[in-house]
C-alpha cells in the first residue's frame, strides 16, 4: 500500500512496473490523479512550462506497475490494525505500508491561516497564483506580492512571479513599477543553507529586480493586507505566498507512529518506521533518524530506488538494507529568467547554460514517467493474488466449488454487511436487516413494479468507486422508464483470494453502491456473491411508476427534438485506460459524469412533456437512437456537431482506441442514411462507442427544448445537448438514422 503519489513512490511504481513480485497486490492511494514534480514548478509559474509537462499523471504510471489506484485522500492510519482510513469511505487494510505524501509549509503564525497561500498543496498555489496574475494584469493601482520564506523554493517562487507578470505587462505595452516585491527571512540571508557564493549571486539578483529582501523579519502575525515582524514594523501586503519550514499532516502523529518534533514519520537508513515494522516512509514526510537532511525533492527521489528494494525485502520477509543519502548535493537553481545558478557546496556557477542544463535534467526526469515501456500482454497483477499467502491459508483455486458452493463465506458475508448497513426503509418489508430466502417489497397501490439488472466485469481497479458505477448504471434504467427507484439486489462475483482481502473488497463495493443507494432513497434488500476469476458487480433494482407515466423508446413524434444529457466517451476512454494510454484526469472526469444520477434529468425531461426516453449505454449513441427510432416508427437526424465529448475522447478515438464493443455497434452505420460520407469524422466514431451509466436520450417538441437543455444545465448536465431532431422519415428511410449536413 501507498500513499501519496510523491518522487519517492513514483520510482516505486515504474520499477514494480519494470519488474513486478508475484503475489503482490500494490494499491496507490493519492489525493489527486496527477502529481506535481517540483522541481518545474518555478517554470510553470514564469510561464517555461505547461502544467501538465510538470505533473505525472499517476494513472497510467500506476497500470503500468499492475496497481489498483485509489485517488482519495488518507486521514489517519491505524497501525495496529494495519488499515489506512478515509473520510468517507470504509478503510483500506494493508500488509506492507510505504508513506509518501510530502509536506505543507507550517502557517500556525496568529492569523496565517486562511490569509496566506502556501505553496502546498500545489493545485491550490497554481490556482491562487492563476488568480493573482489574473488580477495583476488586469489594473494599474498599486499591489505588493509578498513571500514568506527564504529558502530555494522561496526564492525561485518570487523571481519566477515577478518575471512573468514584468514580461506579460511589457507584451501589453505596459510597465510593471505599480507592483512591489518582498521577500521575508528570519534568517540573516536569504538561502541560508547555502555557500556565501550562492547567496550573493541571489541577493545582487534580487536587488536587480526590484525585490525587497527583509532578512532576519520573522513574520510573527498577519492581518488582513499587513504582515508584522519581529522587529516590531508592518508591512502593508497585498498578497502572500508562503514557504516556511515544512511540517507533516497531523494525522501521522495521531496515527501512533512514532515522529520527531515536527510530526515527521522517524525511520531507520532502511526508511522502515522505528516504531512500526512493515511500516516505511520516504521524501520529506521521513525523518531519516541517522541521516537527518533538509527537505527536499533531491532526497525523495534518490530515495525511491532503496524504499523499492526494501519494501520487496519486507513482503518476502528478507532483511532489509540500509541506504546513506549524500551529504552534498547539487541545486540548480532557476531565477525565472531562463537563468540558473548551480550550488554544491563551495561551488556556484550560473548562467543560461545553468538553466538549460537543469531543462534538459528535468525533463529527462519526468520521460521517466511519461514514456513508459509497452505493456505486458498480461498484467502484473494477473500474479495469483494468494501467492503471498502463508500455506494453507487460501485453498487451490482450481480446488474451489463451482454452483452455490462458490458463494462467498457466510461469515465473510455477515460481516461486510454489517459494515454497511443501511437503515431498514422504504417499501422493503423483509430486507437485510431481517434477511430471510428472499426480500420481500411492497408495490404502492395503483403503481406499476419496474424491474432491470445489470452485471458487468470491472471497470476502475478501485471497488469503491465500481461499487458508485455498477449503482449509478443499474439505475439509470429505471430513470430512464420514468420510474422512482425503491430496491436494489446485488450481484457480486469476487476474485478468490485470503479471506480478509475478499471481506475488505466486497466491503467496499458494496458501500460505494450504498452511498449512490441512500442518495437515490434506495434499499439494497439482498443479493447474491459468489468467487470466481474475476470481479463482476451489477444490480437488479426495481421501482415503480404511475400507469400514465411510463417513459418508453416509443412515442418520438416528428418535429421532436433529441436531447442527450451526458457527453460521449466512457468506452473509448476506459479502452485507452486499459493500455495505460488514457490521462488520469480524463478518467477522473468520466467517473465523475457516470456517477451523475439520471433522476433530475427524468424529472426535466417529464416536466418538458418529453415523448419517448431511452438511457444510452451499450449499443452506444447510435444503437440506442435507432432503438427509438423503430420503436417510434419515425426517422431521426443526428447532428454529429453538436454531440458532447467527455475530456480526451477525441483524443482516445482519433488514436483508434476503441472497446471491444465498439465493432459490434458499428455494424449500426448500416442503418445510417448517408453514413459513407460521415465514415472519417471523429464524431462519427462517437456514435457507437458504448457507454457506461450514460446519459438519457430523449425527445421533447423542439418549441421547448432549449428551456428543457437550460433546465437540464441548471441541474447539473452542463454537456446537456440538443443533438437531432425526428423526421417522419422519408420511404426506405423510416426508422433510419440520418447525419444532419
Ligand atoms: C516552489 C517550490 C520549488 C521547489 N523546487 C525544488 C527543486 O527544484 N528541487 C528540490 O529538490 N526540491 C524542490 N522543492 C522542495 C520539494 O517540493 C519537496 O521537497 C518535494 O516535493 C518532496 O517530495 P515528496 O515526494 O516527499 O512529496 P510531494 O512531492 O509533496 O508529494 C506528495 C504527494 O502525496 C499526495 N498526498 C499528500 N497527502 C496525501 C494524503 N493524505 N493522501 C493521499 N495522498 C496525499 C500529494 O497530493 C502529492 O501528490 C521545491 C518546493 C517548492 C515549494
Amino acid at each position: 500500500m501507498l500513499i501519496g503519489g510523491g518522487h519517492s513512490h513514483v520510482a516505486v511504481l515504474r520499477r514494480f512496473g519494470m519488474r513486478p513480485m508475484a503475489g503482490v497486490r500494490l494499491t496507490l492511494i493519492s489525493r489527486q490523479a496527477e502529481t506535481p514534480y517540483s522541481g518545474m514548478l518555478p517554470g510553470v509559474i514564469a510561464g517555461h512550462y505547461t502544467r501538465g509537462e510538470a505533473h505525472i499523471d499517476l494513472r497510467p504510471l500506476a497500470r503500468f506497475a499492475g496497481a489498483r489506484t485509489i485517488v482519495d485522500e488518507a486521514v489517519g492510519l491505524d497501525p495496529r490494525a494495519r488499515q489506512v482510513l478515509f473520510a468517507t469511505r470504509p478503510p483500506i487494510g494493508f500488509d506492507v505500508l510505504s508513506i509518501n505524501v510530502g509536506s505543507t509549509p507550517d502557517v500556525s503564525v496568529p492569523g496565517a491561516e486562511g490569509a496566506v497561500t502556501p505553496v502546498k498543496p500545489i493545485d491550490r498555489l497554481l490556482e491562487r497564483w492563476r488568480a493573482v496574475e489574473a488580477r495583476l494584469l488586469a489594473s494599474d493601482s498599486p499591489c505588493t506580492v509578498a513571500v514568506v520564506g527564504g529558502g530555494a523554493g522561496g526564492v525561485e517562487l518570487l523571481l519566477a512571479i515577478e518575471w512573468r507578470v514584468r514580461h506579460q505587462l511589457a507584451a501589453a505595452g505596459r510597465g510593471a513599477g505599480h507592483i512591489r516585491y518582498g521577500l521575508f527571512t528570519d534568517s540573516a540571508h536569504v538561502l541560508p543553507t547555502h555557500h556565501a557564493r550562492v547567496r550573493r549571486a541571489f541577493a545582487r539578483t534580487l536587488a536587480e529586480r526590484g525585490i525587497t529582501v527583509h532578512a532576519g523579519s520573522a513574520v510573527v502575525k498577519v492581518e488582513p493586507g499587513c504582515l508584522h515582524t519581529a522587529d516590531g514594523r508592518s508591512h502593508r501586503v497585498d498578497e502572500v505566498f508562503w514557504t516556511t519550514q515544512a511540517r507533516a499532516a497531523a494525522w501521522l502523529r495521531d496515527s501512533g507512529l512514532s515522529v520527531d518534533d515536527r510530526g515527521f514519520v522517524r525511520v531507520g537508513d532502511t526508511l522502515e518506521s522505528v516504531s512500526h515494522p512493515g511500516i516505511f516512509a520516504a521524501g520529506d514526510v521521513a525523518a531519516v533518524d541517522p541521516h537527518p537532511r533538509p527537505k527536499s525533492g533531491v532526497f525523495a527521489v534518490r530515495q525511491g530506488r532503496p524504499l523499492t528494494e526494501n519494501l520487496r525485502a519486507a513482503l518476502a520477509g528478507r532483511a532489509r538494507r540500509g541506504f546513506r543519502p549524500q551529504r552534498r548535493f547539487l541545486s540548480l537553481i532557476s531565477t525565472g529568467d531562463q537563468h540558473a545558478v548551480a550550488s554544491r557546496g563551495p561551488f556556484a556557477l550560473e548562467g543560461r547554460w545553468v538553466w538549460r542544463w537543469k531543462d534538459r535534467i528535468d525533463r529527462a526526469f519526468m520521460r521517466q514517467y511519461t514514456e513508459l515501456p509497452p505493456m505486458r500482454a498480461a498484467a502484473p497483477d494477473a500474479a495469483p493474488a494468494d501467492e503471498m499467502a502463508a500455506p494453507g491459508q487460501v485453498p487451490d483455486a482450481s480446488m474451489r466449488c463451482g454452483g452455490c458452493g462458490s458463494k462467498v463465506g457466510a461469515s465473510v458475508l455477515d460481516r461486510v454487511l454489517t459494515r454497511v448497513k443501511q437503515p431498514a426503509a422504504g417499501r422493503v418489508v423483509i430486507g437485510l436487516d431481517a434477511a430471510d430466502d428472499a426480500a420481500v417489497a411492497e408495490v404502492p397501490p395503483g403503481r406499476l413494479l419496474v424491474q432491470t439488472v445489470d452485471f458487468f466485469r470491472e471497470l476502475v481497479s478501485d471497488p469503491w468507486v465500481f461499487g458508485q458505477i455498477a449503482a449509478s448504471h443499474a439505475l439509470g434504467d429505471l430513470h430512464a422508464m420514468g420510474a422512482r427507484p425503491a430496491t436494489a439486489l446485488a450481484i457480486v462475483t469476487v476474485p478468490y483470494g485470503i479471506e480478509s482481502k475478499m471481506e475488505e473488497t466486497l466491503t467496499h463495493l458494496l458501500a460505494g453502491a450504498v452511498a449512490v443507494f441512500d442518495r437515490e432513497g434506495v434499499v439494497l434488500a439482498g443479493g447474491h456473491t459468489s468467487e470466481g476469476a474475476e470481479l463482476a458487480l451489477g444490480f437488479a433494482v426495481s421501482g415503480d411508476v404511475a400507469p400514465d407515466g411510463v417513459l418508453r423508446k416509443g412515442g418520438l413524434r416528428p418535429g421532436d427534438c433529441l436531447i442527450l444529457t451526458k457527453p460521449l466517451g466512457t468506452g473509448t476512454l476506459f479502452a485507452a485506460d486499459m493500455r495505460g494510454r488514457a490521462r488520469g484526469r480524463w478518467i477522473d472526469e468520466a467517473v465523475a459524469s457516470m456517477l451523475l444520477s439520471n433522476g433530475p434529468a427524468a424529472a426535466a425531461f417529464i416536466a418538458h412533456g418529453v415523448s419517448a426516453c431511452t438511457d444510452v449505454t451499450g449499443f452506444g449513441l447510435a444503437g440506442h437512437a435507432l432503438e427509438m427510432a423503430r420503436a417510434s416508427g419515425v426517422g431521426v437526424e443526428l447532428d454529429l456537431s453538436a454531440l458532447p465529448l467527455l475530456p480526451g475522447a477525441d483524443e482516445t478515438l482519433r488514436q483508434g482506441l476503441v472497446s471491444s464493443l465498439h465493432s459490434q455497434n458499428a455494424r449500426a452505420a448500416d442503418a445510417i442514411a448517408n453514413a459513407a460520407r460521415h465514415a472519417g469524422d471523429l464524431r462519427f466514431a462517437a456514435l457507437f462507442d458504448p457507454q457506461t451509466a450514460g446519459g438519457l436520450l430523449a425527445g421533447v417538441s423542439c418549441a421547448g427544448a432549449e428551456g428543457c437543455v437550460a433546465q437540464l444545465r441548471a441541474a447539473g448536465y452542463p454537456s446537456a445537448a440538443i443533438v437531432g431532431r425526428v423526421t417522419p422519415g422519408e420511404d426506405g428511410e423510416r426508422w433510419r438514422l440520418k447525419i444532419g449536413d
